[in-house]
């Protein structure tokens, strides 16, 4: 071959083939240009590898059925579109021209042909074919306009749809023919950025309600692209329905006001507080409590500036900062707060009941605190506790002198009774009536009778050591329970000092008057070890003093019975 022509040959794109009309297509001759597909000439033509074998077994059907019916049809060129693998294994589109070289008889003995590389320009037109379909099939309204005039120069189907028109009209009109609600005015407005000579944006972007051909309106979300199409700027509008979206939105914003609303509601302040402290949500009873004068930045208020006017983290016994505890712990956590430092000088108790709010990795994103004031609770509660401590000295005391009453005399006695078992000690009981008290009523008066009853129950005090109990029974009655005797002795000290006691008269406000008692004692365990046998003896020894005479003591056991 001349050897010029051998150059042009291999540097072009076409690789030339001589095949053997025979089985299998032989190689006769291939150019050396078969290297752009990865072989060398040598591999044809030593008769290694066969032309067949090297077209994709998905194609080589068609191929041999294509070839032989041209071949049997009389034909003497055509043209077959395939693939092959090359020498690295890879797949090439390939375009095939081919002439057939026939005998005398017409028999095909040659195939003469040219084999290019189609395989981009195959995948360029696959990717159009791709994105045409996309286009036209888009559940999006594509609407492609020319930058000057604005004619329509393609609308996707959904977009004719939505306009009610056909291509042809399509193509006289412009957005705004089909899109009256817009001024042209308005719209140049949004999308001059597009083709503003200082940096131009890629893209506009804008929301609108549009008009379907029905009359029906539609929120859209429409994004604008000026783009070189076929050689000149066209603006390509994408308009999307939002509907759902906007439904959806319009649903969480209702369902949002609701629980809004709902929490506003409580008289308990809310707040939903990220772990820097910051406030994420408040309810309007956390607003209220609001003062601009402890917010540093208003921007990002913190939840101790907001709720407890504060300009740092809560802490202290009064007032333990509980977010710090459920970072900690990642559990519920309920702390007091006692705002004592009030204006009002009143103690004041807040009730701060704080969960954790998880995010997908199991991190606590935030933490919700609810405050509830339990101060008039607690003020209940104290209340409450006072007037049942009052009712129960009430019913255990008596009204005139303080002194214990006739129940809880019998309390302490039973007590007494099994505390000295308990230590084998002794005690005695002591009953104790005023001589005569009914002539100080008559005389004096009730008032000063019970002046009178008060002063006893002073003087025995006087007597008697803290351990020992001073009781009235009632009506001008005493009892006593003395502790700690060692010996009849002892007793008698203080039962002389009792009656020393009473040497002087008792000033009462109607007038001074002379007091004498007498006094019966039995003594534990010696005269009896239960509580009624001591209280009969003891009363029967008093009863001994009054038939004699009174004013005096007297033992259970030194009775003249
Ligand atoms: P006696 O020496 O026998 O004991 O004579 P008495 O006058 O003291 O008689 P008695 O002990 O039986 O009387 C008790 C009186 O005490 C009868 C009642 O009018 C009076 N009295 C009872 N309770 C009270 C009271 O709470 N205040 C006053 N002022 N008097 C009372
Ligand atoms: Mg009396």
């Amino acid at each position: 071959m001349n050897e010029r022509i051998e150059k042009i040959i291999n540097n072009s794109q076409a690789v030339i083939f001589y095949w053997q009309a025979k089985e299998g297509w032989p190689v006769e001759f291939v150019s050396k240009n078969i290297d752009r597909f990865g072989y060398c000439y040598t591999d044809f033509t030593s008769g290694r590898v066969r032309y067949v074998d090297i077209i994709h077994p998905d194609d080589v059907e068609r191929v041999m059925d294509e070839v032989v019916n041209y071949t049997q049809r009389g034909m003497s060129d055509f043209r077959q579109v395939y693939r092959i693998f090359d020498g690295q294994g890879a797949v090439r589109w390939i375009d095939d021209r081919t002439t057939i070289e026939r005998n005398k008889n017409g028999a095909a003995e040659y195939y003469l042909g040219t084999i290019i590389d189609i395989t981009e320009l195959k995948a360029a037109e696959h990717y159009n074919t791709l994105l045409g379909s996309v286009v036209s099939q888009s559940s999006a309204e594509i609407y492609v306009f020319d930058r000057i005039s604005l004619k329509f120069t393609y609308l996707n189907a959904i977009a004719l749809e939505s306009c009610g028109i056909t291509m042809q009209t399509a193509l006289t009109l412009t957005p705004l023919d089909v899109k009256p609600e817009m001024s042209l005015a308005e719209f140049e407005q949004l999308i001059a950025p597009l083709s503003r000579k200082s940096s131009p944006v890629n893209r506009v972007c804008f929301e609108t309600l549009q008009k379907r051909a029905d009359g029906s309106f539609y929120p859209a979300d429409i994004s604008v692209k000026l783009l070189e199409i076929d050689g000149q700027l066209q603006y390509v509008s994408v308009v999307r329905d939002i509907s759902d979206i906007k439904a959806l939105q319009y649903e969480r914003e209702q369902q949002h006001a609701y629980v809004q609303r709902m929490l506003d509601g409580l008289s308990n302040e809310v707040m939903v507080i990220r772990p820097d402290y910051s406030l994420e949500w408040m309810n309007q009873a956390t607003r209220l409590q609001m003062q601009s004068e402890w917010i540093a930045d208003s921007e990002n208020p913190k939840c101790y500036e907001v709720s407890h006017h504060r300009s740092t983290p809560c802490d202290g016994v009064d007032h333990p900062c509980p977010l710090k505890e459920v970072l900690k712990t990642k559990q519920e956590v309920t702390v007091i707060h006692n705002h004592s430092d009030s204006h009002d000088g009143v103690d004041h108790y807040v009730n701060l009941v704080v969960k954790p709010m998880f995010d997908e990795q199991g991190e606590i994103s935030s933490v919700v605190e609810s405050a509830h004031n339990i101060t008039s609770l607690i003020q209940l509660q104290d209340q409450l506790r006072e007037q049942a401590e009052k009712m129960s000295y009430q019913a255990s005391h008596d009204s005139v002198t303080g002194l214990p009453n006739r129940r809880l005399f019998y309390d302490r006695l039973d007590e007494s009774i099994k505390r000295n078992e308990r230590l084998s000690a002794q005690m005695a009981v002591v009953f104790i009536d005023i001589d005569k008290f009914k002539s100080i009523n008559d005389t004096l008066g009730h008032q000063a009778g019970d002046e009178v009853l008060i002063a006893v129950s002073d003087r025995l005090g006087v007597c008697l050591r803290a351990s020992d109990t001073i009781a009235r029974l009632g009506g001008d009655e005493f009892t006593l329970i003395i502790e700690g005797i060692a010996d009849k002795k002892g007793l008698t000290t203080v039962l002389d000092k009792i009656m020393l006691a009473f040497d002087e008269p008792v000033e009462t406000d109607a007038g001074t008057v002379g007091v004498s008692l007498s006094i019966g004692v039995s003594v534990y365990p010696q005269d009896a070890r239960d509580r009624k046998t001591l209280v009969r003896y003891a009363d029967m020894a008093l009863y001994d003093v009054k038939i004699n005479g009174r004013k005096g003591f007297k033992f259970f056991d030194e009775m003249t019975h």
